[in-house]
Parts: C-alpha cells; sequence; structure tokens
C-alpha cells in the first residue's frame, strides 16, 4: 500500500515513519521497517495494526542507520498479521511491495524444489528469495535485481536494501506508482511523493517499466533490458 526508502539519511528510521506517517490516509493493516546499520547488517521491526504500534516497538529498540525501507500494507495474500507485514527478508534481501505478483504459485514451487524455505504466506516473499538467489550465484545488485523483475508477472512496485550494501536502494515500478527524489544528501524512493515531501528537492516521476538504482551519488534508470533511460528531473513540491 505505502512505501518509503532512503539511501544517506542522519536517520533513516525517522525520515521513513514520517513518510509512512503521511500516507496512513490511505489505510493499511499492518507496517514494518528494515534498516542496514553498523557493518552493513539489516535490522527489521514489523507490527499488525496501527503505525504506532511500530514506533512504540521502535521506541524499545531503535534501528540506527542511513539506508532503509519501510511499508504499509493492505494484505491481498496471506493474512493481516506480523509474519506476513513487510519488509520480506530472504538471505542478504529486505523488500517491501505495493499489489501484486501473478505468478508467485510457480516461483514459490521453484524456489522450494531449489531447497528455499518460506516465512511467509505473501505473493511478496518470492521476489526476495528470488534477489538472493541470484546474488548467491554470484550476480551484482544491479544485474541481479534486472533478472529477478525479469521474472515476475503482475502490477506492482518494489523497494529493496542488500546486507552489506549500506547506500543502495533497488526499486521497480510496473503498474503501481512509485517515485524516485534527492535532497542535498539523501536519496528516497516513495509509492506517493507525499510521503517525502519536505525532504526531498528534486524528484522524478517515474514512468511504466522503470527499474531505478538509487545510490547517495544519484538515481541510475533503465528500461527492463538494462539500458539507461533519461527521465525529467522537478523541483519537489514545497511541505504543505
Ligand atoms: N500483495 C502484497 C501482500 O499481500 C502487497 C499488498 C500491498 O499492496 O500492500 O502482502
Amino acid at each position: 500500500c505505502g512505501i518509503v526508502g532512503v539511501v544517506n539519511h542522519e536517520d533513516a528510521a525517522r525520515c521513513i515513519l514520517e513518510g509512512l506517517q503521511r500516507l496512513e490516509y490511505r489505510g493499511y493493516d499492518s507496517a514494518g521497517i528494515a534498516i542496514v546499520g553498523a557493518q552493513g547488517k539489516v535490522s527489521i521491526a514489523r507490527a499488525e495494526g496501527k503505525l504506532s504500534n511500530l514506533t512504540g516497538k521502535l521506541a524499545d529498540a531503535p534501528l540506527a542507520g542511513s539506508t532503509g525501507v519501510g511499508h504499509t500494507r493492505w494484505a491481498t495474500h496471506g493474512a493481516p498479521t506480523e509474519g506476513n507485514a513487510h519488509p520480506h527478508r530472504a538471505g542478504r534481501v529486505s523488500l517491501v511491495h505495493n499489489g501484486i505478483i501473478e505468478n508467485y504459485k510457480a516461483l514459490r514451487a521453484e524456489l522450494s524444489a531449489a531447497g528455499r524455505s518460506f516465512a511467509s504466506e505473501t505473493d511478496t516473499e518470492v521476489v526476495a528469495q528470488l534477489l538472493d538467489r541470484y546474488l548467491e550465484t554470484g550476480l551484482d545488485p544491479r544485474s541481479a535485481w534486472l533478472e529477478t523483475l525479469g521474472r515476475l508477472e503482475g502490477a506492482f512496485a518494489l523497494a529493496a536494501i542488500i546486507e552489506g550494501e549500506d547506500g543502495l536502494l533497488l526499486g521497480a515500478r510496473r503498474g503501481a506508482p512509485l517515485v524516485a527524489a534527492t535532497s542535498e544528501t539523501s536519496g528516497f524512493l516513495a509509492s506517493d511523493i507525499m510521503a517525502i515531501t519536505g525532504e526531498a528537492r528534486t524528484v522524478i516521476y517515474l514512468e511504466d517499466g522503470d527499474t531505478v538504482f538509487v545510490r547517495p551519488e544519484g538515481i541510475e534508470i533503465c528500461a527492463p533490458s538494462g539500458e539507461p533511460v533519461a527521465r525529467p528531473v522537478n523541483p519537489a513540491p514545497a511541505s504543505m
């Protein structure tokens, strides 16, 4: 339902939580956040119900780090439980997803046959598992992400982080909204620019089919083939 991601931010968890709060009006049943912390390790916090349940957990056990992704979920596949809340983790990958992966059953069968075990009932988890498997075969994050996206059918938006890759956000827009944005120091992904209004200075409204890599140095956008594409960079709307 709602996606927020950030790289190179002084307090990624706070930035993501504030972003999710701005998307709360859209409705959701659970929420979660994953942060790449010290030594590149990823930590995740998830909670059923209101965002205040998640903020409560984070107040007890803060997640420090400069890169991360967060999500408010509107369940389509799997009950609205903490275990089905995003981010979904597989090995080095933590991933959030809006929309539906239509061919998740076939992918889940393929990955299970390859020895992977699943922790949730969602369609989303196959994407995290696929990306982790491609990374395991030795592909770099960019190639692994393009391979993963090439296997997916459906209408969706995705954002992911990889353990050990502080300063990298992977994204894709395939039939569900996603924007990429920058400030002087940080890069962002969001399902709605409203989530990062006040933080972002420039925004790129991604087009359908765009794959995106957000790094502190800037935003790279490419076609499903990996061919670079250019998109207009707009001034971000001022905060309301
Ligand atoms: N299909 C995914 C799920 O049920 C994502 C739902 C959403 O868009 O929030 O977990």
